[in-house]
């Protein structure tokens, strides 16, 4: 059987749990391995302040607190994404407004961000998918000149760049996550990177449930006291330990795992250059982190075919997501803005193939060969569906 994922493991996760529990004696959030992961990103992702959370879905709740969002104000975002990039901001009164994707990245189509604005907008939160990046440059260009805010969700794309720069660190606010599917993980968990300053202060009130509590363990308040609205948004360093041990190996993960990328890419393109499929593009200015590897089919059936053919012989293959603005609540919190050209049509036609760090490349030749097995079949019916016409 060859999995879609399994949860990174480099090998002092074990060893570090363990001192949090024996040496350090401390299980709760803020204690020595969180604070080494919040360096850790604030040293190698050249930010001056990142916060671990317990989820990328926090981090982003902690965002719409950050920039205030009241009831009525619009908030501007892909339709392809998870739920979370956007439910953190309809708890606070938002509403969303949907913008169309580009079919080369799967990101928000920069050219359509403008006609999206209204004077109730407040936001755009691009989602830098498959950890390559939307066109921040130009991101970054219409939000100052609109006056709105930018909340990364950088959920997929820790340790990817666009022009040098890592994602999360390019607007107001950043969210990652470490959910075991993503490139590094802590079981759960996730962190705020934070480069607009006004919101340094503010920002550990909201983690510490409204509270002063971190100025007060750093000594700077002789008590600590309510002062603001939060929540409970600080890890256990239980996970932070996890966590810790792969950052200490970042690089190793990363390499490993666009090793494995190159060797999915270089082994389909025959299929590629045939036109049967297509493979993902990595735009110029953007370094990605192989945080997924995905193939287009010509439509949904085919797809549909293919997950099948793959599951028969035992690999996991799976697709995502259902476009938001089609979904139940999608409907009822937000409204697409102009055409879906290609949020629906695109979605329909994407698998994800099995990558997760450690992945044995013979495994990877299997995936490529089945696939390449499948589209042979597939042509082989299509022709003869076509000699039959011509008899
Ligand atoms: C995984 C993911 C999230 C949610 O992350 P959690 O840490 O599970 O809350 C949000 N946005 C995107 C784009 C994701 O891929």
């Amino acid at each position: 059987m060859i999995v879609f994922n399994v949860p990174p493991l480099v090998g002092n996760e074990e060893a570090y749990i363990g001192q949090a529990i024996k040496k350090n004696q401390k299980l709760c959030g803020d204690g020595p391995f969180t604070k080494k992961c919040n360096s850790w990103f604030e040293e190698h992702f050249n930010t001056p302040k990142a916060l671990l959370t317990t989820s990328c879905t926090h981090a982003l709740e902690m965002a719409a607190l950050l920039i205030n969002i009241k009831p009525g104000d619009e908030v501007i975002a892909p339709s392809y994404t998870f739920v979370s990039t956007v439910n953190a901001f309809v708890l606070r009164g938002a509403k969303i407004v949907f913008v169309d994707i580009r079919p080369d990245t799967m990101n928000i189509d920069e050219t359509l961000i403008e006609a999206a604005i209204t004077n109730k907008t407040k936001a755009i939160i691009p989602v830098h998918y498959a950890g390559v990046a939307c066109e921040m440059d130009r991101i970054m260009e219409i939000a100052n000149h609109h006056k709105l805010f930018v909340v990364e969700d950088a959920a997929q794309g820790v340790m990817a760049t666009y022009k040098g720069k890592m994602l999360g660190t390019i607007s107001d606010l950043g969210c990652y996550s470490f959910h075991e599917t993503k490139n590094y993980s802590m079981g759960e968990g996730g962190a705020l990177l934070i480069q607009n300053k006004e919101f340094m202060e503010r920002a550990e009130f909201i983690r510490e449930k409204g509270t002063n509590r971190s100025r007060f363990i750093r000594g700077q308040v002789d008590k600590y006291t309510w002062i603001d609205i939060g929540s409970s948004y600080l890890p256990s360093e239980l996970n932070a330990a996890y966590l810790f041990a792969q950052l200490e190996e970042a690089a190793k993960i990363n390499n490993n795992r666009l090793k494995t990328w190159e060797i999915y890419y270089n082994g389909l393109r025959e299929l590629e250059e045939k036109g049967y499929i297509q493979l993902p593009v990595i735009p110029e200015n953007c370094n990605h982190n192989a945080h997924m590897f995905y193939i287009k089919c010509r439509d949904i059936e085919e797809r549909t075919k293919l997950i099948k053919f793959m599951e028969e012989s035992n690999i996991q293959t799976v697709f995502h997501y259902i476009p938001l603005h089609s979904s139940k609540a999608g409907m009822k919190y937000g409204e697409f803005s102009g055409k879906d050209r290609y949020t629906t049509k695109e979605s329909k036609r994407l698998v994800r193939l099995p990558l997760y760090y450690g992945i044995d490349p013979e495994s990877v030749c299997t995936v490529i060969s089945h696939i390449k097995k499948f589209y042979k079949m597939n042509n082989e019916r299509t022709n003869d569906i076509n000699k039959m016409v011509l008899l």
